[in-house]
């Protein structure tokens, strides 16, 4: 790196704010992927107008730059590819302001996102975007990777909550987007383009966002099939109900059979070949009325198992139920290859028996979980990563499974992003002149191509 620049960092920040030694640089090298790229430096704004003369002395020495939050993404967007400038955002961790006759608060983008939903709880407010990492990682990183989790099947995903945003453009401008007003279609919708954008338009420095008002009361049912048949279509049945569930996770049967070995519980059984955990929402009397109307569905399709939480510890249990997937697929491989592709709902079963054909072409074992509602599923592949045979069927595998997403009209990524680590699978479902549009895009925010290069395309 240009000790030149380094110098110009310092003085624009003072030397506590960059990181320039090997060994501090390597804890900014990685992410949740399993690849590794070493910035040159790294540093730590504390607003906008620093953000901005970062880039521009980035542009100066035409050196890229790559936003941070905590790191946690699954895609590598947060890796500096091409060496460069990491811009921590983790100091930049403060709630500005809350709005509360509009209900929308505003927040610096390292706030962690389970800071801001408790923030709110306290005042009986609600923030439902709830990817798992929620305890860890930031509404920068959500904003940029369009974060979702179980509850979206209700109440959507982080785009459904971005109301406005300050950000910073390859150019080092600082430019507003959106704005508080329910109603606003005042030229292109750029808010929406930078949500989702995987940090490769523009550094965002403000986030605003709307909240709602907390729900009293929730409770959790659990149910099993031995027909997959009729799981699909019970849960379809409740997707179309007025009051739908705030939570419709699914597990296969491979996951089942997996979490069954690695958690025993007095509680709840873990069976079948399609199992759901499913949760109600809303005021005491809503809930109350939602399970009774979810079991009377789920009654009409032969469960093999229903069970309906009555305790805040049976719905401890049957989170922890849910949270032990990821932990008990260790014993399937050291390695896993990791797909969120998202697929519409009446193509969910289509996709598990292909992707069991799948696991038997290559010999290589797939577990599926995920979000039904959302038609989400989490593909595990699990691999021996010392195994070089079994590593190069996986990746075929891998490829088979997401050129079958493209053709049933699904998505590569229903949450974790294209980043690095599906770039490259990109033309299986867009051609050329689609994806020099994107590539156009990305050049209007980003004439000299510093922000994040080298991800999507
Ligand atoms: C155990 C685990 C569970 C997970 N579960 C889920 C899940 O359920 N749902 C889900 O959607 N994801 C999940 N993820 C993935 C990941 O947590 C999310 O993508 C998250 O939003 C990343 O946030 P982060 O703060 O760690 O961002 P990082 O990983 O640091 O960065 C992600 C992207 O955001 C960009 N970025 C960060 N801050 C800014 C900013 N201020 N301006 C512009 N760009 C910025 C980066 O450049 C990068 O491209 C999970 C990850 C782990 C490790």
């Amino acid at each position: 790196m240009n000790q030149k620049l380094i110098k110009e960092f310092e003085e624009l920040l003072g030397k506590n704010r960059v990181l320039s030694e090997a060994e501090e640089l390597l804890c900014y090298s990685y992410d949740a992927t399993s690849k590794e790229f070493m910035p040159d430096v790294v540093v730590f704004p504390l607003n906008s107008n620093e953000i901005s003369n970062i880039v521009k002395l980035c542009l100066k020495y035409n050196t890229p730059v790559v936003g941070r939050g905590s790191g946690s993404g699954f895609s590598g967007g947060s890796l500096p590819l091409k060496g460069g400038v990491v811009v921590s955002f983790t100091k930049m961790n403060h709630i500005l302001e809350i709005d509360e006759e509009n209900m929308f608060v505003t927040v610096e983008p390292g706030v962690i996102n389970a800071d801001l939903k408790s923030y709110l709880a306290e005042k009986g407010y609600f923030y439902p975007p709830d990817p798992a990492s929620y305890e860890f990682s930031t509404i920068g990183g959500n904003v940029a990777e369009c974060s979702g989790g179980p509850s979206a099947v209700k109440y959507g995903v982080t785009k459904d909550y971005v109301a406005a945003l300050e950000l910073i453009t390859g150019d080092g401008e600082i430019i507003n987007t959106g704005s508080k007003s329910v109603k606003d279609v005042s030229g292109y919708n750029l808010t929406q383009l930078m949500v989702g954008s995987e940090g490769t338009l523009g550094l965002f420095s403000k986030i605003t966002l709307k909240f709602l008002s907390n729900p009293e009361a929730n409770s959790l049912i659990l149910v099993s099939f031995d027909d997959i048949g009729n799981g699909f279509n019970a849960a379809i049945s409740l997707l179309k109900l007025r009051n739908r569930p705030s939570m419709l996770e699914f597990m296969d049967k491979s996951s089942i059979e997996s979490v069954k070995s690695y958690f025993k519980s007095d509680i709840i059984k873990i069976e079948g070949a399609f199992l759901f955990i499913i949760e109600a929402d809303g005021s005491r009397l809503e809930v109350g009325e939602s399970v009774a109307e979810y079991e009377k569905i789920l009654k009409e399709f032969s469960p093999v198992f229903l069970f309906s939480s009555g305790s805040e510890e049976e719905k401890r249990v049957i989170m922890e139920a849910r949270k032990a997937i990821s932990p008990s697929l260790r014993k399937y491989g050291d390695l896993k290859i990791n797909n969120d592709i998202a697929v519409p709902i009446n193509k969910i079963i289509e996709m598990l028996s292909f992707i069991e054909g799948i696991s038997k072409t290559y010999n290589v074992p797939i577990i599926n979980f995920g979000h039904f509602g959302d038609g989400n599923i989490h593909v595990n592949i699990m691999l021996n990563k010392d195994d070089a045979d079994m590593v190069k069927r996986g990746e075929k595998a891998k490829f088979e499974i997401l050129k079958k997403t493209a053709e049933a009209g699904g998505s590569l990524s229903g949450e974790h992003g294209i980043g690095l680590e599906k770039k490259e699978f990109m033309k299986l479902k867009y051609n050329d002149y689609y994806m020099n549009i994107l590539k156009n895009i990305k050049k209007v925010f980003d004439p000299r191509n510093i922000i994040n290069p080298g991800k999507i395309f």
